[in-house]
């Protein structure tokens, strides 16, 4: 063997050829018996390009699947692009081409770069979130929860960009209340949408996280962002009447401090608000705080809208509390109605001054004596700022929504077997409107019911609501995925690797795990996914943070974009990928250095030379006759407890390592194999310090150690670990590299 100088651009172009011509990443079959799991990464979206960010994804769950793989478990590994909505149609319009032709370019260039890295993805099983077949399932899904009275036909505000032209969920607009998108000012509009009812399953996600939390495979920036996308809110609710009998059930966080209440804020969202607000002229006020106009900056305590309806409820200390209508309740507790009390809140006591209220605790009830408030000790409650959001866009790269509108009969949903609603692909947005709308062939078309002219729908589904259902076809047989989805869903494949064992994906993920979990919920309950008894499709989750640079996030407009192309042109896939797990904790940002990479190059080529060196040493010994007496008897014995101690080290480090891997701590799985590393050479320094030659013992146990760490190096530089565990006497076994066992001894 010729090369000891590591080309890691040879190495990996002939192991990725070995793996494709082996089918290396394909799904295995069925086997019940067998240990399998499904690991899930996330779906990108087809935005052009993969970052460093998507590198540090995959990198952590690429080795966990190879890491599995080599314990001989059967993994699941594959993922589909999320190709429609904002990003792509933007991108296209940029591109000045349809937005299917940029997207399938797009997938086309990221599959490439992916498999560059060397990411053990069964590509068989991709798929893109944009073809008929896929979105198929979106439609499938848009009427299954219709039809349970999970989706919904609203009205009511919601948030609008001018830039963009069309409505946000609330995952678009920016904690500054400025649009995700073009960072423009966000308006609440009325708009007639489609909304998905999560509120359904809000409490279920709350009380399923303990379980979550209790099996140890979510990390605790997963459940955090669960908590923080339910918003939970524990307090009282109270019973409060008016002097008419009408009744408010109201909530505070504050069950102690009660009796400083001064005012009732209800949400304009609460079906209550109609009859607080029923009279003329407090009638059209809310009408117009709901058809908005106002500013979503305009969302502090200072600023938001406040209606006073005119009329009051008697409190818990037999005051007289005016009752007042505000989307503040929206952002603190849900839609709701909340107990202002200005001495126990801020933005209470903000509002109390705007409203001209006495904050203080001073003259008491003005007919407080005969006053007898109902409830005052207060029941205890839960809000949620979690709530239905709207799933329909104005924008024409989507999933056609499968409704027509006919005179006579309504809305009419299209029934499933004329799915799937084609998306005509002639469609050029120019990024105002919808031209989806203007479209005359596809808008006309017949009522299903009554078979009258009937228009469709020209609101597509955001792709958030694509994204509801994307962790499930990986698990689909490419050969199955044309059969109804009835059929699709009742496979056993789904069964078989359902619930993924593990997802990795961005701490931005939260909003996209909660909804899949609601959606599972859903499903479960409706019957098609009746087999996940407690609707949690990830059964384990790891959110790693984003990697950035100079601590700033990396942008173009910054020019500090990490270029992982010219990375890996640079000094090859595996120092790319080890480099992203070296440098930081999966939960923790990485903020971008190259020596990072260095270190990994210097550690990768050192790793290669020096064991190609022993190897060569080994074989020239053998190749001299060298006998393992011919170190005198005493010398030896000066060495064993150095051979021992070796052992002792590679038992250790394969204990540490594999307990690191199993809880994908890939970050100290890292260090921890270039310490065993050190440790393998300062044992040869170490010797030879002692005798002038390694004798046949130690050079047995240098190369077992070696072979030892070349195996545990699989899941994370795994061209060049295949690589050396062939040339370490392993023949070319078919399978990979397997991982050492715990017991495992080095001979002494
Ligand atoms: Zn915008
Ligand atoms: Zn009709």
């Amino acid at each position: 063997m010729g090369h000891t100088r590591y080309e890691p651009h040879a190495i990996e172009s002939r192991r990725q050829a070995a793996w494709r011509e082996r089918d290396a990443f394909r799904t295995p079959a069925l086997v019940e018996e067998q240990t399998h799991l499904y690991v899930k990464p996330s779906a990108p979206f087809t935005s052009g390009n993969i970052h460093i960010g998507h590198v540090r994804s995959y990198s952590i769950g690429d080795a966990y699947t190879r890491y599995r793989r080599a314990r001989g478990d059967s993994v699941l590994f594959a993922f589909g692009f999320d190709a429609f909505g904002l990003p792509a149609e933007l991108g296209a319009i940029a591109g000045g081409i349809p937005p299917a032709e940029w997207v399938a370019g797009c997938a086309e260039h990221m599959t490439g770069q992916l498999q560059r890295l060397g990411f053990a993805f069964d590509w068989e099983r991709s798929f893109m979130s944009s073809d008929p077949i896929m979105y198929r399932w979106s439609q499938w899904l848009f009427l299954t929860l219709l039809d349970a009275g999970l989706i919904y036909r609203g009205t009511g505000n919601v948030d609008w960009c001018d830039n963009c032209q069309t409505t946000l969920a609330s995952i678009q607009v920016e904690p500054a209340g400025t649009c995700w998108r073009c960072h423009g000012p966000v308006r609440l509009i009325q708009m007639p949408q489609w909304y998905l009812k999560i509120s359904a399953y809000v409490q279920e996600n709350d009380l399923r996280l303990a379980e979550r939390e209790r099996s140890g495979l979510w990390d605790k920036v997963a459940l955090d962002s669960q908590k923080d996308v339910l918003g939970r809110i524990d307090g009282v609710e109270l019973e409060l009447a008016g002097r008419d009998g009408a009744c408010l059930t109201a909530f505070t966080a504050h069950p102690d401090e009660i009796a400083g209440a001064r005012f009732v804020m209800l949400s304009p969202r609460h079906p209550d608000a109609d009859v607080w607000a029923s009279e003329g002229a407090v009638r059209d006020s809310l009408d117009q705080l709901r058809s908005g106009g106002w500013e979503r900056s305009a969302r502090e305590a200072e600023k938001i809208p406040l209606l006073a309806t005119g009329r009051t409820v008697l409190g818990p200390s037999g005051r007289e509390l005016p009752v007042i209508i505000s989307p503040l309740v929206d952002s603190r507790f849900g839609p709701t109605v909340a107990l202002g009390i200005p001495g126990a809140d801020r933005a209470d006591e903000i509002v109390a001054g705007r409203l001209g209220l006495d904050a203080g605790d001073g003259d008491g009830a003005r007919d407080g004596q005969e006053a007898r408030p109902l409830g005052t000790a207060g029941a205890l409650a839960v809000r949620y700022r979690a709530f239905d959001f709207a799933i329909s866009r104005q924008r024409s790269w989507g999933t056609p929504i499968p409704i027509v509108y006919c005179e006579d009969c309504g809305a009419v949903p299209v029934p499933a077997e004329q799915l799937p609603v084609l998306l005509p692909l002639d469609i050029r947005p120019t990024g105002a409107g919808n031209p989806l709308a203007e479209l005359e062939e596809f808008v006309q078309t017949s009522c299903p019911a009554c078979g009258g002219p009937g228009r469709r729908e020209t609101d597509t589904l955001d792709c958030h609501f694509d994204a509801l259902w994307l962790w499930i076809p990986a698990c689909v047989p490419p050969e199955s995925r044309g059969e109804p989805l009835e059929q699709i869903l009742a496979l056993p494949d789904l069964r078989y690797w359902l619930p993924s064992e593990r997802l990795v994906a961005g701490s931005d993920s939260g909003n996209f795990v909660f909804d899949q979990r609601t959606v599972t919920k859903a499903l479960r309950d409706i019957g098609p996914l009746d087999f996940l008894a407690d609707g949690e499709p990830f059964a384990g989750c790891l959110f790693h943070e984003m990697v950035i640079r100079d601590k700033r996030k990396m942008s173009k407009h910054l020019g500090n974009v990490v270029d992982p192309d010219e990375l890996v042109e640079r000094y090859g896939a595996d120092t790319v990928r080890l480099a992203v797990l070296y440098a930081a904790r999966a939960q923790r940002t990485l903020d971008w250095s190259d020596s990072a990479v260095l270190r990994c190059s210097r550690y990768l080529a050192q790793v290669w030379e020096y064991s190609h060196a022993k190897l060569a040493q080994a074989r020239d010994a053998a190749g001299d006759g060298a006998q393992p007496g011919a170190v005198a008897e005493e010398e030896r014995d000066t060495t064993e407890h150095l051979r021992l101690r070796l052992g002792k080290w590679c038992e250790t480090a394969v204990e540490k390592i594999t307990e690191e891997m199993d809880s994908l701590e890939m970050h100290s799985a890292v260090r921890n194999l270039m310490r065993l590393f050190e440790r393998i050479k300062d044992f040869e320094k170490r010797v030879l310090a002692r005798q002038p030659e390694l004798g046949a013992a130690n050079r047995g146990a240098l190369i077992e150690a070696l072979a030892l760490h070349a195996q545990m190096l699989g899941p994370f530089a795994p061209h060049l670990a295949e690589e050396l565990w062939l040339e370490f006497g392993a023949e070319e076994h078919g399978a990979q590299t397997p991982w050492p066992g715990v017991s495992f001894q080095v001979p002494a």
